[in-house]
């Protein structure tokens, strides 16, 4: 079987290393050695300002919604993960949608402006696919409008643009550490921001809003990364370039063997290093889409409708609508990509992508 993706697993060895250090220090969670040891790691492998890793990386997104969204209306994009809406509805404030642009498949800058009211507290873009948004647009108008900017990064991770990382965009940005993504700790993520007042903002709001053992800063919850977690992405961490030249092996491969005529790929923002966390076609309908996840789910192969259907779609929202999305939700796949994808298998997923 091939799916969409596969776990990278380091060797055993080294996540029962960093196992042994948490039965030796006795500490399993709350600010423990490997938890600061990964988060300094981090913060220096991707070139980060602040970071505060976290359980997963959909808590850091309702966090920075709970402290900039304020119940208002928050312009987001309806192309990406169902994480990014349901935090906008669960932390009570409006998603707006802006449509995007047909080729980045990010928010289309050129709309914000039109979707502000008077009720606008925040925009909350992705940075779908690695794709970095058109970061110094949106901060221009975040400023014009007084703004706050999340960035919703889960798939920015070792991304850099225009020279730095993409977390260094935007008042907070957000990654995912979860099983299926670039770099992992079995689940976790990341907050990142760019001063520390912003970051003890957050600090306190991740951690129940505790200051101190008796007092509180304000309201809070629970998104702390435990030693576990952190074992994992102490592991994984040493394996980034491995994972990032097989990922380009992989990317390569594709990029010489698909005929473009047919499918069309992602158009990568100028000034940036990207980091092949995905491989998404576009193809001409959904019809001809369907029929060669037919062919390639008959030969054991499963890639995957990313992302489908267009957020605005939801059930639990009501919302003006995004044609670019809805249309290229429905004509977008997400071809299977993995370190150890091998080459015969992946002359038998372009010629099924061509051929009955
Ligand atoms: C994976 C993902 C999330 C959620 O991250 P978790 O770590 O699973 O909570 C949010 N947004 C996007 C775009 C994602 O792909």
């Amino acid at each position: 079987m091939i799916n969409v993706t596969k776990t990278f697993f380091p060797p055993i060895e080294d996540y029962q290393a960093h196992v042994q250090r948490i039965w030796d220090n006795k500490w399993l969670t709350n600010n423990g050695k490997l938890y600061k040891e990964l988060s300094h790691k981090l913060q220096e492998y991707l070139g980060v300002n602040q970071i505060i890793p976290m359980t997963n990386g959909t808590l850091p997104m309702q966090i920075a919604l709970n402290a900039y969204g304020k119940c208002g209306e928050v312009i987001t994009t309806p192309f990406s993960y169902v994480a990014t809406t349901a935090c906008v509805v669960w932390e009570k404030c409006t998603p707006v949608f802006v449509d995007i642009h047909p080729e980045y498949l990010t928010i289309d800058e050129t709309k914000i402006e039109a979707a502000i009211t008077s009720k606008t507290t925040a925009i909350l873009a992705t940075h779908v696919y690695g794709n970095p948004c058109a970061v110094d647009t949106i901060e221009a108008i975040a400023k014009k409008h007084n703004l706050k900017v999340i960035y919703d990064a889960a798939h920015g991770f070792g991304v850099t643009y225009k020279g730095q990382s993409i977390f260094n965009y935007g008042d907070v940005s957000t990654c995912s550490f979860h099983a299926t993504k670039l770099f992992h700790s079995g689940e976790g993520g990341a907050l990142f921001c760019q001063d520390e007042e912003t970051r003890k903002e957050m600090w306190y709001r991740h951690n129940f809003g505790h200051d101190g053992p008796e007092k509180y800063h304000g309201l809070g919850i629970n998104a702390k990364m435990s030693e576990l977690q952190a074992a994992m992405g102490l592991s994984v961490l040493p394996y980034m370039e491995h994972i990032l030249a097989e990922r380009k092996r992989v990317c390569n491969y594709y990029d010489q063997h698909l005929e473009f005529s047919k499918v069309s790929k992602l158009k990568i923002r100028e000034h940036t290093q990207w980091n092949y966390s995905y491989y998404p076609v576009i193809f001409k309908s959904e019809e001809e889409l369907l029929e060669t996840m037919k062919r390639l789910a008959a030969q054991d192969i499963h890639p995957r409708r990313y992302f489908y259907p267009s957020l605005e779609d939801l059930p639990y929202i009501e919302s003006n609508s995004c044609p670019i999305a809805k249309d290229i939700a429905k004509r977008v796949m997400c071809l299977p990509f993995y370190t150890t994808l091998e080459e015969k298998d992946l002359e038998i997923i372009v010629n099924l992508i061509y051929h009955g």
